[in-house]
């Protein structure tokens, strides 16, 4: 997903380890097939965005609950929680 500057700016200390560039173009870096600040927690197999305060404006733009957040959800949920599987063997 794309990154403007000024939700480079709002990340504040967190978008050196956010963000990554391709050329002058900024993103958010992806780990495991997901979003590098979504949190995946081992013990309870909840998910949850470590910025979510401070989340960049299309995260902001994708209202939760929307039919837009639950196609997403729908499309991609399976891959937090095959990074969680891999994090529990
Ligand atoms: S809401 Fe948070 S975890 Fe989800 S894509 Fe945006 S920054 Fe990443």
């Amino acid at each position: 997903m794309r990154v403007s500057g000024a939700d480079y700016e709002r990340l504040g200390a967190r978008a050196d380890d956010l963000v990554s560039f391709d050329g002058h173009r900024a993103y958010l870096r992806m780990v495991n097939g997901h979003c590098a600040a979504l949190v995946v927690e081992a013990h309870s197999g909840q998910l949850f965005c470590s910025v979510y305060e401070a989340r960049p404006q299309i995260c902001r733009d994708l209202a939760r609950g929307s039919a837009e957040c639950l196609a997403e959800r729908d499309a991609k949920l399976e891959r937090p929680l095959l990074a969680l599987r891999r994090e529990r063997m």
